[in-house]
């Protein structure tokens, strides 16, 4: 059965037993009301009986007392006996008399009327003729007989009537006890099933708030997930956006400004910095950070972080945990998460995560949350650095190190838009070396090689950061020199010329030297477009080699140019 069914039928028992109980007086009252009637009518009967017999004894006694004294004054006690005694008979033989009562009754009835003639008849007798008749009826003793024989059938009557009071008190007691008990044994019975119904709701109110705190156990960890899942979505995003912009970083330089641009709202409680490894891979260099910053240093020793020697995060909370010596003072006991940036085997940096955050309610899913953030700057800082070197590759000439004539042809275009809009200048510097199939002849094709890589580095180095310099095949340069004029271009070219004329380069235990011709032209004035810019700087460039070689030559101004032609 179940528990509430359980309940409900107890309860049903409670208010059966309680609603008897509430009967039983009124059951008691009536009972013992009839009793009492019962009572009182015996009571009654019993006094007419006596009430009779002392009418009786008062007409005899007022009868005795005429006949002796003939005076009709003694007569008063028999008017009075005799006046009441039909009425009485009457009363008792209408109320309440039983069937044997009432054969009785008929005895009783005739014998007092048979003593009130014989009352009569010595009265009359006395008053005929005098004393002595009346006497000797009375001697006779027939009125004293009727009267004994009366006395015993009443006697027995009122022996009867005294039986029944005793047997009706015995029976209101009985009533009483009853009563008494049934109301203990329904207290009792009332008490056990409240006692019952107390128990089973104190176990239902238990298993309620068992339920309830079972449930607010599970709406807590509901609201909890919640929480967090909205934490992972924005994350997510956020994350999703550092990938995408990081996939459109043009160099590494940009990747930092990206990441320290992002982190702060990816990680807004936490500060840290990033480390890439520098070139020469001995020490890892803070390339971001975001937060306060403080807390970390700026060159990285792979030595002294946990999480390099182990390769793997290394989590460190609190003054006993083992922390990294890369922690500026003062911040040993603030929790720090370190964690390597790890591609394809190779660590290429370390992401430090620093603040109590990390050891707080959502510390351990942040923390996880930060290496896979690790994994995955980790992938797309190398994807970074593998698309910036295969750009590299392709504007870049493997032996010069020099920019190639596609990105030549590139720069140049956009310099030549930007002077265009600006209405600035823009000066090409043309190089050709002078006799280099004499150097291959005489040094070989790898003497000629180094002498090419050696004029490449002086041409680097004696031009501005602005500057391209580029080879544009076989032994043929050409420098872009971005907002310069023709009289600085020349002078540029010259200082280059000197250079070139001043290399000695040692090649098989030889000492090889290099002189160039040059044609520089400048925008707008030799050419507005690449192409006859460039034309105008190869004319020069001839007239340089017509001229005696290692030597410079401003090129014709357009109007020259077309004219010649
Ligand atoms: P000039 O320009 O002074 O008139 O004489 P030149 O000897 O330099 O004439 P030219 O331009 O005809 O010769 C260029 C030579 O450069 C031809 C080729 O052997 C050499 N050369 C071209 N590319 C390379 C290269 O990559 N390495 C080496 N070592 N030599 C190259
Ligand atoms: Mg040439
Ligand atoms: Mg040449």
């Amino acid at each position: 059965m179940k528990f509430e069914t359980k309940l409900k039928a107890a309860a049903a028992v409670v208010i059966l037993v309680m609603s008897t109980v509430a009967l039983i007086p009124l059951l008691v009252n009536r009972h013992v009301a009839e009793t009492m009637g019962d009572l009182k009518a015996a009571a009654r009967r019993e006094h007419l009986y006596q009430s009779l017999i002392s009418m009786l004894r008062d007409a005899e006694t007022g009868q005795r007392g005429f006949i002796i004294t003939g005076k009709e004054e003694f007569l008063q006690p028999y008017y009075a006996g005799t006046s009441m005694i039909p009425a009485v008979l009457l009363e008792l033989k209408t109320e309440n008399a039983n069937p044997r009562e009432q054969g009785s009754l008929k005895n009783i009835e005739d014998i007092t009327n048979a003593k009130l003639a014989s009352l009569s008849d010595t009265i009359s007798l006395r008053r005929d003729s005098g004393f002595e008749k009346p006497a000797q009826v009375i001697a006779g003793g027939k009125g004293r007989s009727q009267m004994d024989l009366l006395r015993s059938l009443i006697g027995e009557e009122l022996s009867d009537y005294t039986q029944r009071r005793n047997e009706l008190r015995e029976e209101l007691l009985i009533t009483s006890n009853i009563a008494a008990y049934a109301g203990v044994a329904a207290t009792l019975i009332n008490v056990v099933f409240l006692l019952g119904v107390l128990l089973a709701a104190q176990r239902a109110l238990m298993q309620r708030h068992r339920a309830e705190a079972h449930a607010n156990e599970i709406t807590g960890e509901l609201r909890r997930a919640a929480t967090l899942a909205t934490l992972r979505n924005a994350h997510l995003q956020k994350s999703a956006e550092l990938l995408h912009s990081l996939e459109l970083a043009e160099a590494m330089e940009e990747t930092s400004e990206i990441i320290a641009a992002y982190l702060p709202a990816l990680l807004p409680a936490l500060s840290g910095s990033l480390y890439l490894y520098n070139n020469s891979r001995n020490v890892l260099e803070r390339s971001a950070q975001w937060g306060s910053g403080d807390e970390e240093a700026e060159v990285l020793a792979p030595l002294d972080c946990w999480a390099l020697r182990r390769g793997s995060a290394h989590l460190a909370s609190g003054p006993a945990a083992l922390a990294c010596r890369h922690g500026h003072a003062g911040a040993g006991a603030m929790t720090r998460l370190c964690v390597p940036l790890i591609t394809q085997g190779d660590v290429i940096g370390c992401l430090t995560v620093v603040g109590d955050a990390l050891a707080g309610e959502h510390g351990a899913e942040q923390g996880q949350w930060i290496v896979q953030l690790a994994e995955q700057l980790g992938l797309a800082l190398s994807n970074v650095r593998l698309r910036i070197s295969l750009r590299r590759q392709s504007i870049v000439d493997p032996l010069t190190q020099l920019y190639n004539r596609r990105y030549m042809d590139e720069v140049l275009k956009r310099e030549l838009l930007l002077a265009e809009r600006k209405k600035g200048a823009v000066t090409i510097v043309m190089i050709d070396l002078d006799h280099f199939k004499r150097v291959n002849d005489t040094y070989g094709h790898d003497g000629g090689d180094a002498l090419l890589v050696a004029v490449a580095a002086a041409l680097r180095e004696n031009v501005r950061a602005c500057d391209i310099a580029c080879r544009l095949g076989g032994e043929e340069m050409l420098i872009v020199l971005p907002e310069c004029s023709l009289a600085n271009g020349l002078a540029r070219a010259e200082a280059v010329r000197l250079a070139v004329a001043a290399l000695q380069v040692r090649s098989n235990g030889q000492i090889l030297t290099a002189t160039a011709s040059f044609g520089v032209a400048s925008f707008p004035g030799h050419g507005r477009t690449v192409e006859s810019l460039v034309h105008a700087a190869d004319l020069a460039l001839y007239q340089a080699k017509h001229g005696g070689r290692n030597c410079v030559m401003a090129a014709q101004n357009i109007e020259e140019v077309t004219v010649g032609l």
